[in-house]
């Protein structure tokens, strides 16, 4: 946990934008499905942008607030490294809002991931880099490569096995998505590795 002076200056910035500041409390995993439906409404923003629909929020488990928003731009801006999560990473500031003030590293540590998919090695290893200690994921039909990961370095990992949201995705995955689902970002060395891993949790296997 942070300093009661490092809490109280989140506090004092994130007073300017929350009026209720007496309301913030502490997350509890009844405060999963909230978080959740915003990390939901930045993989419809996705969709909407004609990419992937996955979406990622960074709550700050202390206090309930959320502190950045992303979601996966691989089709609409070409990148590899702006998936949902570390998208959510990038924005994140101690107000919420773009441009705000950095989130210190202290604060970063107390805080959850909320992804719409389990997330991949990569936004799993970016979890693991920055002391995350929570990721809650929506579903891991389509995606659990990266859980090893977070098992490794110790993360606390949620799958609230939201049907809705998986429908959403694999009708992407059979309509919009069919041609560019399949990720190539996943190198030899990479799905090898995470094949031969006693924690591989449902025996993925490399193509
Ligand atoms: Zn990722």
């Amino acid at each position: 946990m942070s300093g009661k002076n490092d809490l109280d200056k989140l506090r004092n910035t994130l007073s300017f934008h929350v009026p209720e500041k007496g309301s913030w409390k502490a997350v509890t995993p009844a405060d999963y499905p909230k978080f959740m439906a915003a990390a939901k409404e930045q993989a419809a923003k996705g969709a909407r942008e004609g990419g992937q629909p996955i979406g990622a929020v960074v709550v700050h488990l202390p206090t309930g607030q959320i502190l950045g928003r992303g979601h996966n731009q691989r089709l609409q801006r070409g990148s590899r490294v702006l998936h949902a999560e570390t998208d959510a990473l990038e924005n994140a500031t101690m107000t919420g809002e773009a441009g705000g003030p950095p989130v210190p590293d202290n604060l970063m540590a107390e805080c959850g991931m909320f992804t719409t998919m389990s997330p991949c090695p990569m936004c799993a290893g970016a979890c693991a880099q920055f002391g995350l200690k929570l990721v809650v994921m929506a579903e891991n039909e389509t995606c659990s490569h990266g859980e090893f990961v977070l098992a490794h370095f110790g993360i606390e990992a949620v799958n609230l096995k939201d049907g809705e949201m998986l429908n959403t995705v694999n009708a992407w995955i059979k309509g919009p998505g069919a041609s560019t689902w399949d990720n190539p970002e996943l190198a030899v060395p990479l799905r090898r590795w995470i094949a031969d891993e006693p924690g591989n949790p449902k025996g993925w296997v490399p193509s």
